[in-house]
Protein backbone atom coordinates (compact mmCIF):
# COMPACT_ATOMS: atom_id res chain seq x y z
CA UNK A 1 0.00 0.00 0.00
CA UNK A 2 1.11 3.50 -0.28
CA UNK A 3 2.52 5.27 2.71
CA UNK A 4 1.18 8.04 4.42
CA UNK A 5 0.28 11.38 2.53
CA UNK A 6 2.53 14.33 4.38
CA UNK A 7 2.05 17.66 4.51
CA UNK A 8 4.26 20.87 5.56
CA UNK A 9 1.36 23.47 5.20
CA UNK A 10 -0.51 23.78 8.37
CA UNK A 11 -3.11 25.53 6.33
CA UNK A 12 -4.17 22.24 4.92
CA UNK A 13 -5.40 20.45 8.13
CA UNK A 14 -9.07 20.83 7.30
CA UNK A 15 -9.68 19.30 10.83
CA UNK A 16 -8.64 22.76 12.35
CA UNK A 17 -10.75 25.70 12.00
CA UNK A 18 -9.70 28.07 9.03
CA UNK A 19 -9.35 30.58 11.53
CA UNK A 20 -6.96 29.28 13.88
CA UNK A 21 -5.19 27.47 10.68
CA UNK A 22 -3.77 30.99 9.87
CA UNK A 23 -2.62 31.74 13.00
CA UNK A 24 -0.99 28.72 13.76
CA UNK A 25 0.52 28.99 9.99
CA UNK A 26 2.12 32.28 11.59
CA UNK A 27 4.18 29.86 14.34
CA UNK A 28 4.87 27.33 11.99
CA UNK A 29 6.91 30.22 10.09
CA UNK A 30 9.14 30.17 13.02
CA UNK A 31 9.28 26.50 14.26
CA UNK A 32 8.32 24.32 11.32
CA UNK A 33 5.02 22.00 10.79
CA UNK A 34 5.17 18.43 9.46
CA UNK A 35 3.50 15.56 9.55
CA UNK A 36 1.04 12.92 7.83
CA UNK A 37 -2.35 11.71 7.75
CA UNK A 38 -1.43 8.54 9.21
CA UNK A 39 -0.46 9.91 12.76
CA UNK A 40 -3.09 13.33 12.26
CA UNK A 41 -5.44 10.69 12.15
CA UNK A 42 -4.82 9.39 15.83
CA UNK A 43 -5.77 12.87 16.95
CA UNK A 44 -9.08 13.36 18.42
CA UNK A 45 -9.51 16.91 16.88
CA UNK A 46 -12.91 17.43 19.23
CA UNK A 47 -10.29 17.74 22.54
CA UNK A 48 -8.24 21.09 21.75
CA UNK A 49 -6.06 19.78 24.67
CA UNK A 50 -5.37 16.47 22.96
CA UNK A 51 -2.15 15.00 23.74
CA UNK A 52 -1.32 13.48 20.05
CA UNK A 53 -2.58 17.01 19.01
CA UNK A 54 -0.34 18.53 21.27
CA UNK A 55 2.74 16.86 20.02
CA UNK A 56 2.04 17.51 16.21
CA UNK A 57 0.14 20.93 15.79
CA UNK A 58 1.92 24.37 15.94
CA UNK A 59 0.69 26.11 19.33
CA UNK A 60 0.91 30.29 19.70
CA UNK A 61 2.46 29.57 23.05
CA UNK A 62 5.39 28.23 20.93
CA UNK A 63 5.85 32.32 20.31
CA UNK A 64 6.98 32.75 23.95
CA UNK A 65 10.67 33.51 24.15
CA UNK A 66 12.30 31.40 26.60
CA UNK A 67 14.89 28.40 26.30
CA UNK A 68 17.85 28.50 23.91
CA UNK A 69 18.23 26.63 20.31
CA UNK A 70 20.95 24.71 21.75
CA UNK A 71 19.78 23.66 24.96
CA UNK A 72 22.16 20.97 25.77
CA UNK A 73 25.27 22.30 24.49
CA UNK A 74 25.71 19.90 21.62
CA UNK A 75 27.83 22.73 19.39
CA UNK A 76 30.83 22.30 22.58
CA UNK A 77 31.13 18.42 21.62
CA UNK A 78 31.18 18.55 17.31
CA UNK A 79 34.43 16.61 16.42
CA UNK A 80 33.83 15.83 12.98
CA UNK A 81 31.04 17.14 10.72
CA UNK A 82 28.07 15.81 12.02
CA UNK A 83 29.01 14.23 14.89
CA UNK A 84 29.48 14.60 18.56
CA UNK A 85 31.73 12.87 20.96
CA UNK A 86 30.64 13.72 24.15
CA UNK A 87 30.72 10.64 26.40
CA UNK A 88 33.70 7.91 25.66
CA UNK A 89 32.65 4.78 24.20
CA UNK A 90 29.64 6.51 22.33
CA UNK A 91 29.82 8.93 19.41
CA UNK A 92 26.69 10.70 18.54
CA UNK A 93 26.00 10.57 14.39
CA UNK A 94 23.81 12.77 13.12
CA UNK A 95 22.94 12.16 9.29
CA UNK A 96 19.32 13.73 8.64
CA UNK A 97 17.85 16.69 8.82
CA UNK A 98 14.20 15.61 7.99
CA UNK A 99 11.82 13.44 10.14
CA UNK A 100 8.44 11.75 9.65
CA UNK A 101 7.30 14.42 11.78
CA UNK A 102 7.91 17.43 13.31
CA UNK A 103 7.20 17.06 17.16
CA UNK A 104 6.62 20.60 18.91
CA UNK A 105 8.96 20.16 21.70
CA UNK A 106 11.97 18.84 19.66
CA UNK A 107 15.02 19.92 21.03
CA UNK A 108 17.02 19.76 17.85
CA UNK A 109 14.09 21.77 16.36
CA UNK A 110 17.38 24.12 14.95
CA UNK A 111 18.14 21.44 12.64
CA UNK A 112 14.77 22.32 11.09
CA UNK A 113 14.47 26.03 11.29
CA UNK A 114 17.36 27.07 9.44
CA UNK A 115 19.89 25.75 6.37
CA UNK A 116 23.05 24.34 9.17
CA UNK A 117 25.78 22.09 8.51
CA UNK A 118 25.04 20.29 11.34
CA UNK A 119 24.27 17.04 9.75
CA UNK A 120 26.71 14.83 8.00
CA UNK A 121 26.18 14.51 4.16
CA UNK A 122 29.24 12.68 3.80
CA UNK A 123 30.30 10.59 6.81
CA UNK A 124 34.04 9.78 5.42
CA UNK A 125 35.95 12.66 8.16
CA UNK A 126 33.79 10.46 10.83
CA UNK A 127 34.38 7.35 10.17
CA UNK A 128 37.85 8.57 9.92
CA UNK A 129 37.64 9.63 13.75
CA UNK A 130 35.74 6.45 15.06
CA UNK A 131 38.54 4.55 13.63
CA UNK A 132 40.67 6.75 15.47
CA UNK A 133 39.02 5.89 18.84
CA UNK A 134 39.17 2.85 19.78
CA UNK A 135 37.04 3.89 22.94
CA UNK A 136 34.18 4.48 20.81
CA UNK A 137 32.09 0.79 21.39
CA UNK A 138 28.51 2.41 20.20
CA UNK A 139 27.75 4.66 17.75
CA UNK A 140 24.34 6.34 17.71
CA UNK A 141 22.65 7.31 14.82
CA UNK A 142 20.16 10.15 14.86
CA UNK A 143 19.48 13.38 13.56
CA UNK A 144 16.34 14.34 12.59
CA UNK A 145 15.31 10.75 12.19
CA UNK A 146 17.82 7.80 10.33
CA UNK A 147 14.59 5.77 9.08
CA UNK A 148 13.67 8.66 7.03
CA UNK A 149 16.37 7.99 4.69
CA UNK A 150 15.88 5.45 2.30
CA UNK A 151 17.56 1.75 3.27
CA UNK A 152 20.29 1.26 1.08
CA UNK A 153 21.44 5.25 2.08
CA UNK A 154 20.71 4.20 5.91
CA UNK A 155 22.20 0.56 4.59
CA UNK A 156 25.82 2.65 3.22
CA UNK A 157 26.36 4.06 6.59
CA UNK A 158 25.87 1.51 8.73
CA UNK A 159 28.06 -0.97 6.59
CA UNK A 160 30.90 1.33 7.35
CA UNK A 161 30.39 1.73 11.01
CA UNK A 162 30.63 -2.05 11.18
CA UNK A 163 33.61 -2.21 9.68
CA UNK A 164 35.29 -0.79 12.69
CA UNK A 165 36.35 -3.25 14.60
CA UNK A 166 36.03 -1.49 18.20
CA UNK A 167 32.62 0.08 17.63
CA UNK A 168 29.97 -3.44 19.01
CA UNK A 169 26.48 -1.26 19.25
CA UNK A 170 24.87 1.14 16.49
CA UNK A 171 22.16 2.71 17.96
CA UNK A 172 19.07 4.19 15.64
CA UNK A 173 17.43 6.94 17.19
CA UNK A 174 13.76 6.94 15.39
CA UNK A 175 10.44 8.01 16.17
CA UNK A 176 9.12 6.02 12.39
CA UNK A 177 7.66 3.83 14.45
CA UNK A 178 5.48 5.98 16.23
CA UNK A 179 5.16 8.64 13.65
CA UNK A 180 4.80 6.28 10.54
CA UNK A 181 4.98 2.34 10.70
CA UNK A 182 4.37 2.12 7.39
CA UNK A 183 7.70 2.79 6.66
CA UNK A 184 8.67 -0.13 8.37
CA UNK A 185 5.63 -2.20 7.22
CA UNK A 186 6.05 -1.32 3.46
CA UNK A 187 9.29 -1.83 3.11
CA UNK A 188 10.98 -5.72 3.10
CA UNK A 189 14.88 -4.30 2.40
CA UNK A 190 14.81 -2.91 6.20
CA UNK A 191 14.30 -6.05 7.92
CA UNK A 192 17.17 -7.86 5.60
CA UNK A 193 19.14 -4.80 6.47
CA UNK A 194 18.89 -5.22 10.27
CA UNK A 195 19.46 -8.82 9.78
CA UNK A 196 22.87 -8.27 8.17
CA UNK A 197 23.77 -5.74 10.42
CA UNK A 198 22.59 -6.70 14.41
CA UNK A 199 24.68 -9.47 15.27
CA UNK A 200 24.96 -11.86 18.32
CA UNK A 201 28.19 -10.02 18.71
CA UNK A 202 27.05 -6.80 18.44
CA UNK A 203 23.79 -5.51 18.14
CA UNK A 204 21.68 -2.79 16.55
CA UNK A 205 19.43 -1.16 19.07
CA UNK A 206 16.59 1.22 17.49
CA UNK A 207 15.72 3.67 20.44
CA UNK A 208 11.88 4.26 19.65
CA UNK A 209 10.18 7.58 21.03
CA UNK A 210 7.17 6.81 22.11
CA UNK A 211 5.55 9.83 23.86
CA UNK A 212 1.68 8.72 24.57
CA UNK A 213 0.39 5.66 24.95
CA UNK A 214 -2.10 5.97 22.35
CA UNK A 215 0.93 6.04 19.71
CA UNK A 216 1.57 2.62 19.87
CA UNK A 217 -1.66 1.67 17.62
CA UNK A 218 -1.81 -2.03 15.76
CA UNK A 219 0.33 -0.50 12.79
CA UNK A 220 2.80 0.33 15.52
CA UNK A 221 3.06 -3.03 17.22
CA UNK A 222 3.60 -4.16 13.57
CA UNK A 223 6.56 -2.37 13.10
CA UNK A 224 8.20 -3.22 15.98
CA UNK A 225 7.21 -6.74 15.49
CA UNK A 226 9.44 -6.51 12.37
CA UNK A 227 12.21 -4.81 13.71
CA UNK A 228 12.46 -7.29 16.38
CA UNK A 229 12.08 -10.27 14.26
CA UNK A 230 15.03 -9.24 12.71
CA UNK A 231 17.01 -9.27 15.49
CA UNK A 232 17.45 -5.85 16.45
CA UNK A 233 17.07 -4.64 20.30
CA UNK A 234 14.50 -2.46 21.32
CA UNK A 235 14.60 0.55 23.64
CA UNK A 236 12.45 3.49 24.39
CA UNK A 237 12.86 7.18 25.26
CA UNK A 238 11.01 10.16 25.99
CA UNK A 239 10.56 13.51 27.07
CA UNK A 240 8.18 14.03 29.84
CA UNK A 241 5.68 17.19 28.97
CA UNK A 242 2.69 19.26 30.44
CA UNK A 243 -0.27 17.88 28.66
CA UNK A 244 1.01 14.66 27.10
CA UNK A 245 2.47 12.77 29.43
CA UNK A 246 2.88 14.24 32.51
CA UNK A 247 0.22 12.17 34.50
CA UNK A 248 1.32 9.17 36.46
CA UNK A 249 -1.87 7.17 34.65
CA UNK A 250 -0.63 8.04 30.88
CA UNK A 251 3.26 7.29 31.57
CA UNK A 252 2.16 3.77 34.05
CA UNK A 253 0.13 2.78 30.32
CA UNK A 254 3.42 3.97 28.46
CA UNK A 255 5.87 1.90 30.42
CA UNK A 256 3.80 -0.85 30.31
CA UNK A 257 2.41 -1.14 26.98
CA UNK A 258 6.22 -0.84 26.10
CA UNK A 259 7.04 -3.52 27.82
CA UNK A 260 4.28 -5.74 26.96
CA UNK A 261 5.99 -5.16 23.44
CA UNK A 262 9.07 -6.34 24.04
CA UNK A 263 10.58 -2.19 24.36
CA UNK A 264 12.72 -1.52 27.44
CA UNK A 265 11.71 1.73 28.77
CA UNK A 266 14.95 3.07 29.11
CA UNK A 267 15.20 7.30 29.26
CA UNK A 268 12.60 9.46 30.57
CA UNK A 269 13.85 12.91 29.63
CA UNK A 270 13.14 16.47 31.81
CA UNK A 271 11.44 18.52 28.81
CA UNK A 272 14.73 20.73 28.31
CA UNK A 273 14.75 24.52 27.91
CA UNK A 274 14.55 24.74 24.35
CA UNK A 275 13.26 27.56 22.64
CA UNK A 276 9.58 27.42 21.90
CA UNK A 277 9.07 24.47 24.73
CA UNK A 278 7.93 26.78 27.57
CA UNK A 279 4.43 25.31 27.88
CA UNK A 280 5.87 21.87 28.01
CA UNK A 281 7.92 22.35 30.94
CA UNK A 282 7.02 20.55 33.72
CA UNK A 283 9.02 21.40 36.90
CA UNK A 284 12.04 18.85 37.45
CA UNK A 285 10.61 17.76 40.95
CA UNK A 286 7.19 17.42 39.97
CA UNK A 287 8.13 14.99 37.19
CA UNK A 288 10.29 13.06 39.42
CA UNK A 289 7.21 12.47 41.52
CA UNK A 290 4.61 11.59 38.19
CA UNK A 291 7.77 9.45 37.32
CA UNK A 292 8.11 7.55 40.16
CA UNK A 293 4.54 7.30 40.46
CA UNK A 294 4.43 5.76 37.22
CA UNK A 295 6.67 3.09 37.83
CA UNK A 296 5.28 1.83 41.38
CA UNK A 297 1.91 0.75 39.13
CA UNK A 298 4.37 -1.43 37.26
CA UNK A 299 6.09 -4.85 37.31
CA UNK A 300 9.55 -4.83 37.37
CA UNK A 301 10.44 -5.02 33.48
CA UNK A 302 8.44 -1.55 33.00
CA UNK A 303 10.51 0.00 35.20
CA UNK A 304 13.72 -0.10 34.01
CA UNK A 305 14.02 4.19 32.81
CA UNK A 306 15.96 6.69 34.66
CA UNK A 307 14.48 10.13 34.97
CA UNK A 308 17.63 12.67 33.75
CA UNK A 309 18.37 15.76 32.40
CA UNK A 310 20.76 15.61 29.41
CA UNK A 311 22.45 18.43 30.32
CA UNK A 312 25.78 19.98 28.66
CA UNK A 313 27.66 18.41 31.21
CA UNK A 314 26.38 15.11 31.20
CA UNK A 315 23.08 12.98 31.96
CA UNK A 316 21.90 13.94 35.43
CA UNK A 317 19.46 11.32 37.27
CA UNK A 318 17.05 12.85 39.93
CA UNK A 319 17.25 10.14 41.95
CA UNK A 320 15.77 11.35 44.88
CA UNK A 321 13.45 13.64 47.39
CA UNK A 322 12.85 14.41 50.47
CA UNK A 323 11.19 17.24 52.31
CA UNK A 324 14.56 19.43 51.73
CA UNK A 325 16.62 18.15 49.37
CA UNK A 326 16.52 16.72 46.06
CA UNK A 327 19.26 14.19 45.04
CA UNK A 328 20.99 13.99 42.11
CA UNK A 329 23.13 11.41 40.45
CA UNK A 330 25.81 12.11 37.00
CA UNK A 331 24.74 8.96 35.14
CA UNK A 332 26.60 9.76 32.42
CA UNK A 333 29.11 12.85 32.05
CA UNK A 334 31.42 14.54 29.41
CA UNK A 335 34.24 14.57 32.07
CA UNK A 336 34.73 11.19 33.11
CA UNK A 337 35.35 12.33 36.75
CA UNK A 338 32.15 13.43 37.09
CA UNK A 339 30.52 10.08 36.24
CA UNK A 340 28.52 8.40 39.47
CA UNK A 341 28.57 12.06 41.30
CA UNK A 342 25.93 12.39 44.05
CA UNK A 343 24.89 16.00 44.05
CA UNK A 344 22.06 17.39 47.00
CA UNK A 345 20.02 20.20 46.75
CA UNK A 346 17.97 22.23 48.67
CA UNK A 347 14.53 21.70 46.93
CA UNK A 348 13.90 24.48 44.42
CA UNK A 349 9.69 23.43 43.44
CA UNK A 350 10.13 25.65 40.58
CA UNK A 351 13.25 24.45 39.06
CA UNK A 352 12.88 23.14 35.62
CA UNK A 353 16.69 22.92 34.84
CA UNK A 354 19.91 21.38 36.71
CA UNK A 355 21.49 25.13 35.97
CA UNK A 356 18.23 26.37 37.99
CA UNK A 357 19.71 24.56 41.13
CA UNK A 358 23.42 25.56 40.10
CA UNK A 359 22.39 29.35 40.37
CA UNK A 360 21.13 28.47 44.11
CA UNK A 361 24.86 27.36 44.58
CA UNK A 362 26.40 30.65 43.16
CA UNK A 363 23.64 32.37 45.70
CA UNK A 364 25.11 30.29 48.51
CA UNK A 365 21.80 29.00 49.50
CA UNK A 366 22.37 25.05 48.89
CA UNK A 367 23.56 22.40 51.18
CA UNK A 368 26.79 22.29 49.45
CA UNK A 369 28.55 24.61 47.50
CA UNK A 370 29.92 23.64 43.99
CA UNK A 371 33.11 23.14 44.79
CA UNK A 372 32.27 21.06 47.75
CA UNK A 373 29.73 18.95 45.91
CA UNK A 374 32.50 18.32 43.40
CA UNK A 375 35.20 16.78 46.50
CA UNK A 376 31.94 14.18 46.67
CA UNK A 377 33.43 11.00 45.94
CA UNK A 378 32.13 9.40 43.29
CA UNK A 379 29.46 6.43 43.80
CA UNK A 380 30.74 4.60 41.06
CA UNK A 381 34.69 4.85 39.17
S1 LIG B 1 11.54 12.80 15.94
FE1 LIG B 1 13.23 13.56 17.23
S2 LIG B 1 14.45 14.88 15.91
FE2 LIG B 1 12.45 14.56 14.89
S3 LIG B 1 11.22 16.27 15.54
FE3 LIG B 1 10.80 14.63 16.97
S4 LIG B 1 12.23 14.96 18.68
FE4 LIG B 1 12.96 16.19 16.93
Amino acid sequence: MAGPKYTTDIRKVVQIPADEREQLAEVARKFAFRSNDYYLSLIDWRDPGDPIRRIAIPDPEELVEWGSLDASGESAYVVAPGMEHKYDQTALLLVSDLCAGYCRYCFRKRLFMQHTNEVARDISADIAYIRQHPEISGVLISGGDPLFLATPRLERIIRQIREIEHVKIVRIGTKIPAFNPYRIIDDPALPGMIRRYSTPEGRIYIMTQFTHPRELTDPALRALDILQSAGAMLANQTPLLKGINDDPAVLTELFRSLSFAGVAPYYVFQCRPTLGNQHFAVPVEEGYRIFEQAKSRCSGLARRSIFAMSHRTGKIAVVGLDDEHVYLKYHQAARREDIGKFMVYRRLPEAVWFDDYADLVRESRITRTEEEVRQVPPLIT
